[in-house]
């Protein structure tokens, strides 16, 4: 889709240098020829201005226009950009831009006071546990509602809006410019067509209220730090009917004592002695799930990594569990007893006749060399 787009700039007429007033004076020219009151109902027109609105919001972005000038259309589909759906979308995404722009309203507003609800972010701090195995929780956050009293309408219980005498109820008044029948917002009622006269004495009127919500969280095996989840719609209320935000829970993972977690896998730090990394051994490990055997070969050496298969931390993804890898220290008896001191001279002896012997071989090794060459 992105490669049948035309350029942004080709599109306002106008060059890939042009400043930001070049740019405004493009579009204003632009969006007042195409402009859907003075083209009712002529879809080269829609497309036109669709086009420039499209241009003119990712050009007067500094960030998004350094995107565009960088990689083109498909730079900012990566930032999730989508161009316009129609007009409510671009009148409501403009806002007060129009009417700073050409000092009269999008035409359009009314039909996009609906406002969705704010997000709200929680921070939820989980055990290394708890993140390995997923968790079924529930978070206590304070929030906005639709107040219960009035049902979010902000009058009294028993009394009704009443409908703007200035704009009857439209939320606009028309004015006449030049050839133009602009509407702009209702000053009298702030376009929202009707007149508390009555305020809620719960919420005074807004609609809304501050209260404390309980909320249930299923918090999947396998969240790390950073991990983010969005519950959908439990933010606050939307406006004049729009939909509710979203909240997002953060997660803070607690560090182990034994295990650290890297990606999917675990691991950890198991100290052997010297005579069990000589000799080799049967150790139990601690895991997630419990302790389990260790095989030390003998001649293992300090740093040796094993690796328990799928004994990690399950994928977000799919479930599969990564591994746990095992590192051996070799640690070096401090204590000894006069038996083990003896038994360990005597070692000692052994070790220093073979390195005589191996050192001997050496020697004769390359003299042996030297001879014959
Ligand atoms: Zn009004
Ligand atoms: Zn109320």
């Amino acid at each position: 889709m992105a490669s049948n787009k035309r350029d942004y700039y080709e599109i306002l007429g106008i060059g890939r240098d042009a400043t930001e007033r070049e740019l405004k004076a493009a579009y204003r020219k632009l969006a007042l020829k195409y402009h859907p009151d003075k083209n009712p109902d002529d879809p080269e027109a829609e497309e036109r201005f669709k086009e420039a609105a499209e241009a003119y919001e990712v050009l007067r972005d500094p960030q998004k226009r350094q995107i565009y000038d960088q990689y083109g259309h498909e730079g900012l589909e990566g930032t999730g950009f989508s161009g316009f759906a129609g007009f409510d979308d671009i009148f409501s995404s403009f806002g007060g831009i129009f009417e700073d722009l050409f000092g009269f309203g999008s035409g359009r507003r009314s039909r996009s006071r609906a406002r969705r609800g704010n997000d709200l972010r929680y921070d939820l701090t989980l055990t290394f546990m708890e993140a390995a195995f997923g968790k079924e929780t529930h978070i206590d956050i304070e929030k906005m509602i639709t107040c219960p009293e009035c049902n979010g309408d902000g009058c009294e219980p028993g009394t009704q809006p009443q409908t703007c005498p200035h704009c009857q109820g439209s939320g606009q008044v028309t004015q006449t410019q030049g050839f133009f029948t602009l509407r702009t917002t209702c000053r009298h009622c702030g376009g929202a067509g009707r007149i508390i006269t009555d305020p809620c004495s719960r919420c005074r009127g807004s609609g809304q209220v501050r209260e404390q919500k309980r909320v249930a969280v299923k918090i999947p095996a396998g969240v790390d730090n950073g991990s983010r989840l969005r519950l959908a719609g439990e933010g606050e209320p939307g406006h004049y009917g729009g939909p509710p935000g979203d909240l997002y829970v953060f997660i803070h993972v607690k560090p182990h004592n034994f295990f650290q977690r890297r990606d999917n896998d675990i691991y950890c730090e198991v100290p052997i002695s010297f005579i069990q990394a000589a000799l080799g051994d049967e150790i139990m490990v601690p895991t997630l799930n419990g302790k389990k055997k260790l095989k030390i070969p003998k001649g293992t050496q300090p740093g040796h990594l094993f690796r328990f298969r799928h004994e990690g931390i399950p994928s977000l993804r799919n479930g599969t569990r990564g591994d746990q890898i095992i590192q051996v220290s070799v640690r070096t008896p401090t204590h000894l007893t006069k038996k083990q001191e003896a038994l360990l001279q005597e070692f000692k002896k052994l070790e220093a006749a073979k390195l005589t012997t191996k050192l001997k071989n050496i020697l004769k090794g390359t003299a042996g060399v030297a001879e014959t060459a």
